[in-house]
């Protein structure tokens, strides 16, 4: 469901001024109160490699050529973008496990999730991960803080300003006026909860071109959805709706 509020809030990114720091991976892990996770060298500092079960967001690293330097470093955060038009939304058979916040932010309730794991093939950036019990776990924008009027966890403890919290027009506004050309997001999928401000190609940075959700997902969610809203529950509904749109289940790791 689309979210029409004009309070709309985002995170903007901006990669230029990160350092790498990992000081917002370590806030989302303190606020969350989500343990540590055991990972192997693989030749880059980037750590954990992607994003997990207890790691809502992660920085990634990359090098790329450079004229002026033997070794360029590119630092950007991965985390939810928080979709105006969110295919995990689209997609969830279990009313309220996932649901818009007042601020534009998609939070999910753990407790509502009937583990079906559909929302990770629905969702455009492979962001949703799972717990041991198949519960979706993600970035939920600090619903909790920000429904305080506190800063999310990863924004207060930035230290360079490469999270920004706010109005996300305004946020818009301001980045244009700093010389970003390029406001990643801005109108992909009715425009995301997290963008990015960037002077360079936003591939540079490996940000996927042209997001969309998978037609299939869409075509069996319009016609499976409604069948859990009329009594024949969100698990078989999901199940059938899993089947028919990517196949059966498969173990995976969280
Ligand atoms: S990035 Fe994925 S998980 Fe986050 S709101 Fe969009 S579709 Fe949902
Ligand atoms: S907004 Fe909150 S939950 Fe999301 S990455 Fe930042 S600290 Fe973690
Ligand atoms: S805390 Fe800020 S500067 Fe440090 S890695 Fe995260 S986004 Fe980059």
């Amino acid at each position: 469901m689309a979210n029409n509020s004009t309070n709309r809030k985002a995170i903007l990114v901006t990669p230029e001024v990160c350092i790498g720091c990992r000081a917002c991976q370590v806030a989302c892990k303190s606020w969350n109160e989500l343990p540590g996770i055991k990972t192997k060298n693989n030749g880059t500092y980037q750590n954990p490699p992607d994003l997990a079960t207890a790691a809502y967001n992660i920085i990634k690293y990359s090098e790329v050529p450079s004229q002026d330097n033997p070794v360029r470093w590119l630092f950007v955060s991965r985390r939810c973008m928080h979709c105006e038009d969110a295919g995990c939304m689209k997609i969830c058979p279990a009313p309220g496990a996932l649901y818009r916040t007042k601020e534009g932010a998609v939070a999910f309730d753990r407790d509502k999730c009937v583990a079906c794991k559909l929302c990770v093939n629905a969702c455009p950036f492979d962001v949703p991960r799972y717990d041991a019990e198949g519960k979706v776990t993600k970035c939920h924008l600090c619903f909790d803080r920000i429904g305080e009027g506190m800063l999310p966890a990863c924004v207060k403890t930035c230290p360079t300003g490469a999270l920004r919290y706010g109005d996300r027009d305004e946020l818009i506004s301001t980045a244009r006026a700093e010389g970003f050309g390029t406001i990643y997001g801005e109108k992909d999928l009715g425009g995301l909860g997290s963008i990015y401000a960037f002077k360079e190609e936003p591939n540079l940075y490996g940000m996927k071109e042209n997001p969309t959700i998978p037609s299939s997902v869409i075509f069996w969610h319009t016609y499976l959805k409604p069948l859990s809203l009329i009594g024949l529950g969100g698990v078989v509904a999901a199940a059938a709706i899993h089947y028919m749109a990517v196949g059966p289940h498969k173990d995976e790791e969280v």
